[in-house]
């Protein structure tokens, strides 16, 4: 590993602790923190450690920050609440890992995406003191041994646990708790695609997944009672693999006839929607330019897929990849054979899917109900989530 030591020129001031820091009494003074940022890449993606060591004195609080080189983008966290603003990083400690006493190294870490250089960022700041990679201090040496084991182990595998605060760089995450009207504002605009009628969407107070507050939608039936609320957070062209995550509680069965509660235009089908729905009783995806479905609506076909249970929170989570056009769906963790679709024709579920090239960008995500024949629901959305990585549930 490479070490070298970071002159710091003058004294720095911290803001907000009033603490000094003080230069070493050798000739160059030395950094009041130390970073070791060490990440672990694969094609697309990483996961970095991130440990930290407080040479300066005791704090209750931190935050470290970095830029990157490149297009990384945090999609999510573990020991430490990290926020990005381009390419600029922020971490701060979480509720038990604060304080952090002189000498002491604490670690947190964060999975996240990129694609070329997975540079190690060139410099890092901790409570606004200037750090640098791989600092080793000229001062002297922590009396106390500085904990090389972090508090928890990073996961190998994306989080399973991912509240909408975890969302890291996601181009969608919410869970509604900033709402506070009852219609749905901010990033959430109400459309009716046809004609407003019996449909409604509002925001709900008494029913939530998380927190107080969910999007309930009203699904009436009928062409002119299509109601769906639109986040206008436009998923950004930086990506073409789009993992949309989302909790749905329902009070009705999905009908024998076809209906859609979730739609997301997509720009390489003339803007037609992508919809996922249901037909038979069971979900669907349904190509609305085509009106292909996936899986196919022989009873063989929807016997592969499932239908969502009623009354109670159920965890929802697609990848759409535009790259090769393949659909991959989880219901409460557990991948639907009859929602996959993976470029090889699988008689029953994604023949007809496949009668055409088909490589998805998609644009927008709403979510609400459309019916075009027989079907009335009432649904509750909450922690909703479109990012580049699978958030789980
Ligand atoms: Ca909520």
């Amino acid at each position: 590993m490479r070490r070298r030591t970071l002159a710091l020129a003058t004294a720095a001031v911290v803001a907000g602790a009033g603490m000094v820091v003080a230069a070493a009494s050798a000739a160059t003074a030395a950094a009041a923190c130390a970073v070791v940022y060490t990440p672990n890449s694969w094609s697309s993606g990483f996961t970095a450690d991130v440990k930290v060591t407080n040479y300066g004195t005791a704090v209750s609080s931190w935050t470290v920050s970095w830029a990157f080189a490149g297009d990384q983008k945090v999609t999510n966290a573990w020991n430490a609440t990290v926020s990005q603003t381009g390419t600029a990083v922020t971490a701060t400690n979480v509720a038990w890992n604060g304080s952090l006493a002189s000498g002491a190294t604490t670690s947190f870490g964060f999975q996240g995406t990129y694609s070329g250089t997975n540079a190690t960022p060139a410099a890092f700041t901790f409570n606004g003191v200037a750090c640098g990679p791989d600092v080793t201090p000229t001062t002297t040496p922590p009396t106390t041994a500085p904990t090389t084991t972090p508090p928890t182990t990073p996961p190998t595998t994306p989080p399973t646990s991912a509240p909408p605060q975890n969302c890291g760089a996601a181009e969608v995450c919410d869970g509604f708790e900033g709402q506070t009207g009852t219609t749905p504002s901010g990033n959430w605009a109400v459309t009716y695609p046809d004609c407003s009628g019996a449909g409604t969407a509002t925001i709900d107070k008494t029913v939530a997944h998380s927190g107080t507050t969910s999007l309930r939608i009203n699904g009436a039936e009928g062409y002119c009672n299509h109601v769906f609320v639109r986040s206008t957070q436009i998923l950004a062209a930086t990506s073409n693999v789009w993992y949309v995550r989302y909790w749905v509680r329902h009070t009705t069965a999905l009908p024998a006839a076809h209906v859609a509660a979730v739609a997301m235009a997509d720009a390489n089908d003339g803007g037609k929607d992508l919809r996922f729905g249901g037909q038979n009783g069971a979900l669907q995806f349904n190509r609305a330019s085509d009106d292909a479905t996936l899986p196919e609506q022989s009873p063989a076909g929807v016997a592969l897929s499932a239908p969502l249970p009623v009354n109670t929170w159920n965890c929802v989570e697609f990848k759409v990849d535009g790259t090769n056009g393949t659909i991959q769906t989880w219901l409460n963790g557990t991948s639907v054979p009859g929602l996959l679709e993976d470029g090889v024709p699988t008689h029953d579920i994604d023949s007809q899917w496949l009668n055409r090239t088909w490589r998805p960008a998609l644009t927008d995500l709403k979510l609400g109900w459309e019916s075009y024949g027989s079907g009335a629901d009432t649904l509750w959305y909450d922690d909703v989530a479109v990012s580049a990585m699978r958030n789980g549930c």
